[in-house]
C-alpha cells in the first residue's frame, strides 16, 4: 500500500540546481511548500549504491533525517548502451574536475569513446530518473521513468542542463538542450516518474 503525502512542506533533497528547478515546477501544482536541502544547509551525503533507487534513497533518507520532515530525492543519469550502460549511475561523476562539473567534458567523452568503438549509429541511450520520497519514520517510496532516444553530436541547445544537447529523444527532432522547457518536461523521465509519485501519493 503506497503511503499518501498529507503534510504541506518538503524538501527536495538534492544540490543540483537543474533539478530542484524541475522539481520545484513539476510540484508547485500541489500547493506544497519546497525548501531545498542547500537552503536548509544540509550536506550532501556520499552516493554510494550502484542503482539509481539505492543512491536516491541515501539522499532522500539523509534529508527527512536531519530535516524532520519528508523528503524528495531524484538519482538519474544517462545510459549508453554501446558503452555498457556507462555512464549511468556515474553520470555526475564524470563531470567532476577539480574546479566543478564540467558536462561539456563529459558529452565529449562519452563522443569520443562511441568513436573509439566505431559504435553503429543510432547510438541508442535512455535517461533514467529514479524518485524517492522518504519520510522522518524511515518509510519510503520509489519511482522511475526512463525515456528513450539517441546521442548525437555536436551538442545542440542551450535549454537544460547535464547531458540534455546531445539528447534526442526518438521521434523527435529537437535534442533536450533544444526544446522549449515545457516540452521537455512533458515528456522527460523524470515527468514520467513524476506522475508516478503524484498517482501514488498525491493524487
Ligand atoms: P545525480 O543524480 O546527482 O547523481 O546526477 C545525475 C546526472 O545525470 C546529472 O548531473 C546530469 O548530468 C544527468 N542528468 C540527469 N537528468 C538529466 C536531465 O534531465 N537532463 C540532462 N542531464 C541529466
Amino acid at each position: 500500500m503506497t503511503r499518501r503525502f498529507t503534510g504541506n512542506k518538503l524538501v527536495i533533497a538534492s544540490h543540483n540546481a537543474g533539478k530542484i528547478r524541475e522539481i520545484g515546477a513539476l510540484l508547485a501544482p500541489f500547493g506544497v511548500e519546497v525548501v531545498s536541502a542547500g537552503e536548509l544547509g544540509l550536506e550532501e551525503p556520499d552516493e554510494t549504491e550502484d542503482t539509481f533507487a539505492g543512491n536516491a534513497r541515501i539522499k532522500a533518507h539523509y534529508a527527512a533525517q536531519k530535516s524532520g520532515l519528508p523528503a524528495l530525492s531524484d538519482d538519474s543519469g544517462i545510459i549508453v548502451d554501446a558503452l555498457d550502460g556507462a555512464p549511468g549511475v556515474y553520470t555526475a561523476d564524470w563531470a567532476e574536475t577539480p574546479h566543478g562539473r564540467d558536462f561539456p567534458m563529459a558529452m565529449a567523452k562519452v563522443w569520443s569513446l562511441l568513436e573509439e568503438k566505431a559504435a553503429p549509429e543510432p547510438r541508442t541511450a535512455h535517461f533514467n530518473a529514479t524518485l524517492c520520497l522518504a519520510w522522518p519514520d524511515g518509510h519510503d517510496e520509489i519511482f522511475e521513468g526512463q525515456v528513450d532516444g539517441r546521442i548525437v553530436w555536436p551538442m545542440r541547445g542551450e535549454n537544460g542542463f547535464g547531458f540534455d544537447p546531445v539528447f534526442l529523444p526518438d521521434g523527435k527532432t529537437q535534442t533536450f538542450g533544444e526544446m522549449p522547457p515545457s516540452e521537455k518536461h512533458a515528456m522527460s523521465h523524470r515527468a514520467m516518474a513524476f506522475a508516478k509519485l503524484v498517482e501514488g501519493c498525491f493524487a
